[in-house]
């Protein structure tokens, strides 16, 4: 980080600190965030001032967005990025949050090249380069309490941090000590294995993952942070390359 850029974090630190209040009434309402040790805490505290500052949230059909609910969403975000800095999230600025699931309608080509509009309701979605859009009721739903392998908030920044070297792949950028090979070949083996395993119905993993490597990715951050004893029993694999790219381990946490 540059002095300039030292200064600048410092003056929003100073100048738009979280009451004390807001974060910790919030934060404790969250077990996502209850096996952090106190520094991992207010390293959370400094990336979340810092989200809040720089993102512009959105309410939309007449929702009245409070500190309360950006922190929930911020707070839980930052979780991802805890090792890396705010930077992480750069190159889009805005978060929308609708009240309740919303209707998307989209254009889609099939390969004959016939365009036809698809319709299909959403609780989140990430727009490469673009907003983070949330339907509130399922944000909350999936924040006070624990569910496996189930939460919109880690599922919709994963495609954010998969984004950050193009468009969602399943592969963000990488660290450099992390092979490339070693990533590819646990995940492709872990896709694979999903996708035999959704075919012969056998449950388990939330079949959504199948969908694509994209959604693969972004469905395994939820189940390493939601539930990282499952994901290490059933893909230890993914777990390590997954510990190694978000430098964390739930597992000890637990
Ligand atoms: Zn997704």
């Amino acid at each position: 980080m540059s002095w300039f850029e030292r200064l600048s974090v410092s003056w929003v630190l100073r100048k738009h600190a979280l009451p004390d209040h807001d974060w910790f009434e919030v934060t404790r309402k969250l077990p996502l965030l209850s096996g952090l040790n106190s520094s991992e805490k207010a390293r959370l505290r400094l990336l979340t001032t810092l989200f809040i500052h720089q993102k512009v949230f959105s309410g939309a059909q007449g929702l009245e967005l409070t500190l309360e609910m950006k922190i929930i969403i911020a707070a839980q975000a930052c979780l991802e990025i805890l090792a890396f800095n705010i930077a992480a999230f750069d190159g889009w600025s805005e978060i929308i949050v609708y009240p309740s699931t919303f209707r998307v309608e989209r254009e889609t080509e099939n390969e004959f090249g016939i365009i036809s509009t698809e319709s299909r309701i959403l609780s989140g979605e990430a727009w490469t380069k673009g907003p983070l859009v949330f339907a509130w009721d399922e944000v909350e739903r999936d924040s006070f309490q624990i569910r496996e392998g189930h939460h919109v908030v880690l599922h919709e920044f994963a495609h954010k941090l998969d984004m950050l070297n193009g468009r969602a792949n399943g592969m963000p950028p990488l660290h450099p000590e992390m092979p490339v090979s070693e990533w590819t070949r646990s995940l492709s083996e872990g896709y694979e294995r999903l996708l035999e395993r959704v075919e012969h119905c056998h449950g388990g993993i939330n079949p959504y993952a199948a969908t694509n490597p994209a959604e693969y990715f972004a469905v395994m951050c939820e189940y390493f942070f939601t539930a990282p004893a499952l994901l290490f029993e059933r893909y230890p694999d993914v777990y390590r390359q997954l510990k190694a790219y978000f430098q964390q381990d739930p597992l000890a946490r637990n």
